[in-house]
């Protein structure tokens, strides 16, 4: 039995916590966003909370769990869906969001602590000319560490496509989890060991990403009768070159019902589309938007739709957040339609389900093409019927990223990437790092 008294003790003045009320409230993220995991993961808690200050500081911590062979999870904002953030064999949660250092940028690179909060860095880098390339919904929330360990992509992927892809994550010094802990700089392609790893094989202390220049964005929501043209109008958009944006969304009409904020501008029934245009395109999008016979709901400054709620917050993992304030029985898939004529496989899966799983498809730009992701929205009813719609998606060729699992494989890729696994034997050698989660790994965990 671990003395957590004497633990907190032994690392000095760094900030901790054991009120087990307050340890259970950090153990937690969105993992309820899935009925499955809601079961599976309620009782999961941490012993302590530690929330060291910088690096050395991060670098104390993992000696002392070493050594008393402690597992250690690491927590950013705590918005990851699927359980990543929850340790599942308790021990030490690592709260990084002190470690929040933002800048410089140089030549249009950023370099920032992890915890540093997405929309804080936005906030300070556009007076510099600078903006993300990309970020998930959760942008007031989540910290750009957590996005690269357990994000993929969002608002901004229709230019940059994913995380993962060459060119935007460019740099991270990694501690790992050995007696004596070393500080790795892992720079371009490797810095994937670490992205979308859930904190498996290294904690994270700073990254450097490629940044996009600053353009001013209106926030548009528009309205159409029917999904199938709203979907259309998305994908012409998505393609139109000459127009720049930075998010292209599509709602059905029975998902955007559950949109609260945006229903006086709404009529009951239509479908919505969720746009950030660049100021110079606004007239050209809303000429496209007319010939695809479609309105302007609403229509505002990032200064206005700030002190709103900005049209990315109705997008992405966003879209099931707003439902499921209405209706707790909702839930979701993440999937990805197959292309190039990916609109009617759209068609036949709206024909299919019907009510059960309301339409909601947001676009990216991945490997030079446009892509049609879905995060349609489940009427959720048993396991066994969730589990046959994501059977029966898979048949029909649309790829599932399972968000109802917390096994790391599972929920992507389906097998384990063999250079995260190898970079987990050289900077986790004892299997200490968010223990359970990686199913490629599977030597037991040592004794406390
Ligand atoms: C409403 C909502 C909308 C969302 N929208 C999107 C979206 O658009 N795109 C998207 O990709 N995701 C999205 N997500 C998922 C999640 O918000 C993002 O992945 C987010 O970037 C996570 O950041 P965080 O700081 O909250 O990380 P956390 O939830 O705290 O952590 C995420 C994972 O990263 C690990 N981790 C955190 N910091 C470190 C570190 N320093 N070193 C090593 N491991 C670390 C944690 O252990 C955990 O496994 C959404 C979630 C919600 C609830």
């Amino acid at each position: 039995m671990t003395d957590w008294t004497a633990f907190a003790a032994a690392l000095g003045g760094i900030p901790t916590e054991t009120d087990p009320a307050l340890v259970k409230q950090k153990s937690r993220d969105f993992y309820w966003y899935s009925p499955v995991l809601k079961q599976q993961l309620r009782h999961v808690a941490g012993d302590i909370v530690v929330a060291p200050r910088d690096e050395a500081e991060v670098i104390e911590v993992v000696r002392h769990s070493f050594a008393a062979r402690i597992p250690i999870t690491v927590r950013g904002g705590g918005t990851g869906n699927y359980g990543q953030a929850m340790p599942l064999h308790g021990g030490v949660v690592l709260d990084v969001m002190h470690l929040n250092t933002i800048g410089p940028v140089t030549d249009g690179v950023l370099r920032a602590g992890t915890g540093a909060k997405l929309g804080e860095i936005e906030a300070r880098c556009k007076p510099l000319g600078w903006e993300l390339r990309m970020f998930p919904s959760t942008r007031r929330t989540a910290s750009i560490g957590g996005f690269v360990a357990g994000g993929s992509g969002g608002v901004g992927s229709i230019n940059f496509g994913q995380l993962r892809e060459p060119g935007t994550l460019l740099g991270a010094r990694v501690v790992t989890m050995e007696a004596e802990p070393r500080v790795l700089h892992l720079r371009g392609s490797e810095v994937n060991r670490v992205h979308h790893a859930y904190g498996t094989n290294g904690i994270i202390t700073e990254l450097d990403v490629a940044m996009a220049p600053a353009q001013a964005w209106l926030d548009y929501v528009v309205a159409f009768d029917d999904f199938m043209a709203l979907a259309g109008f998305a994908d012409a958009i998505a393609r139109a070159d000459g127009i720049a944006k930075r998010l292209v969304t599509a709602v059905d009409g029975a998902a955007a019902a559950y949109f609260k904020p945006l229903q006086e501008v709404l009529t009951p029934g239509e479908s919505v589309g969720l746009f950030l245009i660049a100021a110079q395109s606004a007239e050209s999008f809303e000429e496209v938007l007319q010939a695809h016979g479609g309105r302007v709901a609403r229509k505002l400054t990032e200064t206005e739709a700030d002190s709103a709620v900005p049209a990315f917050e109705f997008t992405w993992n966003h879209t099931t957040l707003q439902a499921l304030k209405v209706d707790r029985s909702i839930t979701y898939l993440q999937s990805r339609f197959p292309g190039p004529d990916y609109l009617a496989v759209v068609a036949q899966t709206i024909a299919r389900y019907g009510d059960e799983v309301p339409m909601h498809l947001e676009f990216i730009r991945t490997g030079g093409e446009v892509a049609c992701v879905g995060l349609p929205l489940v009427r959720f009813t048993t396991e066994e019927r969730l589990r046959a719609i994501i059977a029966e998606f898979e048949a029909h060729g649309i790829m599932v990223f399972d968000p109802h699992t917390y096994i790391l494989e599972d929920g992507g890729m389906k097998q384990t990437d063999p250079a995260q696994l190898a970079f987990k034997h050289q900077a986790d050698p004892l299997g200490l790092l968010n223990p359970g989660k990686m199913r490629g790994w599977t030597a037991p965990l040592p004794a406390a």
